[in-house]
């Protein structure tokens, strides 16, 4: 419908994900900048009011009006969309309005929505309380037992969403298995990749309709920003997430969109580098006496390892969590205090429970992020008192080591 188009940068078209997280965006202005622009601009003034007149029936491609075009999101938006394989993406204010703009521009009431009960917990929220008002039913299932997914579609199924790997207990899905139930469902399935980032998985490649990222991880990569996004193809994204988009204006601020654009440069280094050394912390963790289990797909231990590995391009990626050891007879309340004892010990880590940062963070899941949870709710989950969370960043590795022991060795 649209045949003027904004033009594409003139890569050639066979380049691989490190180029395009370097050089995919927009041709450069006509000052010819390096470094792309920051266009802090809320409106575009049009040549003439023919133009504007086209430009508004969305027969002619062009810069508007920000709540819905703006350049510097723009080249966020192919930059990540290029990067996960993906024929198009939008920007949007954090990752939990990504997951709200995809149930508003997918969903209606009576649908019927899959998905992993094991998903970030504000998803939990968004999917079991705010969706269900609006006559959206979802179906929490195992995130790792395909054939609970598979008994749990209906005729009306629109929806399956996934997240892999999970936080804390980084249980991973089989995404390939999980597209083949939706499509022969008729369903689309959305996986949230904010623990891999396309630099370690591509959900695409795996059959994936839609992929869901939380911008302030991985892909700002340094804790500034709050971001989100939804990647899929051109008639999704253009068809059915724009319009909704345009009218409820969950918008991206051309700001954070610039700082996540220039984080995608060096995500494919900070997400190995992390990686690389989350996998030897995971394993020296494994080996401390007072360390009772250790969570990270990257070790041989993890159920799933071999997926994962499959998976996620032979790399755990950089959250690991572990229990910290206490005798049966202390009950939770001592299990409580160790892990208490560990975070409080450290010098380096951040206690916080964002994550995706250079910056390495140690959190208790059990009183944070899922402390909403009743003690039975987070059993179920597996999620224990004695369970710590490391996100780990890109300090040197010898003195997170040291930073966690600290406690370890004195619990
Ligand atoms: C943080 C997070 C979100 C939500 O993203 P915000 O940017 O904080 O809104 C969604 N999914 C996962 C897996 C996350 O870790």
């Amino acid at each position: 419908m649209t045949d003027k188009k904004i033009p594409r940068v003139p890569l050639p078209d066979d380049v691989r994900l490190d180029t395009l997280a370097v050089r995919e965006g927009l041709p450069r202005s006509a000052w010819g900048e390096n470094s792309e622009a920051l266009f802090l601009t809320s409106s575009f003034v049009q040549p003439d009011a023919a133009s504007a007149a086209a430009r508004f029936a969305n027969e002619e491609e062009a810069f508007i009006y920000s709540r819905f075009t703006n350049p510097t999101v723009m080249m966020m938006e192919r930059r990540l969309a290029a990067m996960e394989g993906a024929e198009a993406c939008i920007g949007t204010s954090s990752g939990m309005s990504a997951i709200l703009l995809l149930g508003l521009g997918l969903l209606k009431a009576g649908d019927h929505v899959i998905c992993s009960q094991s998903v970030f917990g504000s998803t939990i929220m968004l999917f079991g309380r705010e969706f269900a008002k609006f006559g959206v039913e979802t179906t929490f299932v195992s995130q790792t037992d395909v054939g609970e997914w598979r008994r749990a579609v209906r005729p009306n199924t629109r929806l399956l969403f996934a997240e892999s790997p999970t936080n804390p207990l980084t249980e991973v899905c089989e995404i390939r298995a999980l597209a083949e139930i939706a499509k022969t469902a008729g369903a689309l399935l959305a996986v949230d990749n904010c623990f891999c980032s396309p630099a370690l998985q591509k959900p695409i490649e795996y059959g994936a309709d839609l992929i869901i990222h939380s911008g302030t991880k991985y892909l700002d990569g340094q804790g500034r920003v709050i971001a989100g996004a939804i990647c899929g193809t051109e008639a999704i994204v253009n068809e059915k997430l724009v319009p909704v988009m345009r009218s409820a204006g969950m918008t991206l601020s051309p700001f954070n969109a610039w700082v996540v654009l220039k984080g995608l440069e060096t995500l494919s280094i900070r997400m190995q580098a992390q990686s690389e050394r989350a996998l030897a912390l995971a394993a020296w963790l494994e080996q401390q006496p007072t360390v009772e289990r250790v969570y990270y797909p990257g070790l041989k231990s993890h159920p799933q390892h071999e997926l994962a590995m499959a998976q996620q391009s032979g790399c755990g990626g950089a959250v690991v969590s572990f229990i910290v050891k206490s005798p049966a007879s202390g009950g939770a309340t001592l299990a409580r205090k160790n892990a208490f004892h560990v975070i409080d010990s450290t010098r380096i880590c951040s206690i916080t429970a964002n994550l995706g940062d250079t910056k390495t963070t140690i959190t208790h899941p059990a009183s944070t992020s899922h402390g909403r949870l009743t003690e039975e709710q987070r059993l179920a989950a597996g999620i224990t008192q004695g369970m710590i969370r490391v996100a780990v960043g890109l300090e040197d590795l010898a003195d997170l080591k040291a930073d966690l022991l600290r406690g370890l060795a004195s619990v």
